[in-house]
């Protein structure tokens, strides 16, 4: 066993024994384990009056904002209830790169009414794929561990092979919302358990959409008719 994997697991038991009993913000006691006191959990800041379409801001008060009403979206619903700043931002970065896989459950469950408000309810989540030699890399893909955490909490099934990514893609940090497009595109592939009509696409954080656009793409030319997308943050564009 290598030393990165010791090292790996070694984290991950030190992360869970720090985890139980105390908010993970400010330390107070709670009965909850890995979970925020009420007062931290306000500095995760929700998305103010959310376009039922993008998960953005929308200035009117109708459900679908006027940038969806001229160019509606590949997918048919998004919930990304939290804006991608401060202690957002710093718990999803923590979450993806430094192997604090129990966040998934804190930023999960922080806002757990609005995706189990959100009816219908979608059949099976289907979590964002990492290509295979990313997944060997990092040891886990953060978007399934937030699926486990809904599927358990909604009693939704997870069909965690439906997608998987067919060529490596580079990082889609700091490139342009074209640039994200074109190194997106028809990087996945779809091979469901069986065949959906209304799926939940699932991911850590919606940027420019371009992932869950390409993907939309490919879930409708296989037969699905409702997409949703639920992720924990969503950055603004606009
Ligand atoms: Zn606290
Ligand atoms: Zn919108």
């Amino acid at each position: 066993m290598s030393g990165r994997y010791l090292y790996r697991g070694f984290t991950r038991c030190i992360n869970r024994l720090l985890a139980p009993g105390i908010c993970l913000a400010c330390g107070c006691a709670l009965n909850d384990a890995g979970s925020l006191c009420a007062s931290c959990s306000t500095q995760l800041q929700t998305v103010p009056n959310p376009c039922h379409h993008c998960a953005e801001p929308n200035p009117l008060e109708s459900l679908v904002c006027p940038a969806c009403l001229l160019n509606p979206p590949r997918w048919q619903k998004m919930i990304a209830p939290l804006q991608y700043r401060g202690l957002a931002r710093d718990y999803l970065i923590q979450l993806k790169f430094a192997e604090a896989t129990y966040l998934a459950k804190t930023l999960g469950l922080n806002r757990i009414d609005r995706y189990r408000q959100s009816l219908p309810r979608p059949e099976v989540l289907l979590p964002v794929p990492l290509h295979r030699s990313r997944l060997f890399e990092r040891g886990y893909n953060q978007a399934y561990e937030i699926a486990s955490v809904w599927s358990q909490a909604l009693q939704i099934p997870i069909d965690r092979r439906a997608l998987s990514r067919s060529r490596v893609t580079a990082s889609q940090s700091g490139l342009s919302a074209r640039q994200r497009a074109q190194n997106i595109h028809q990087a996945f592939t779809y091979t469901p358990q069986r065949s959906y009509r209304h799926v939940a696409l699932i991911d850590d954080i919606v940027t420019t959409g371009s992932t869950v656009t390409e993907i939309s793409k490919l879930l409708h030319r296989a037969g699905v008719e409702y997409v949703e997308v639920w992720a924990i943050a969503r950055v603004y564009r606009r």
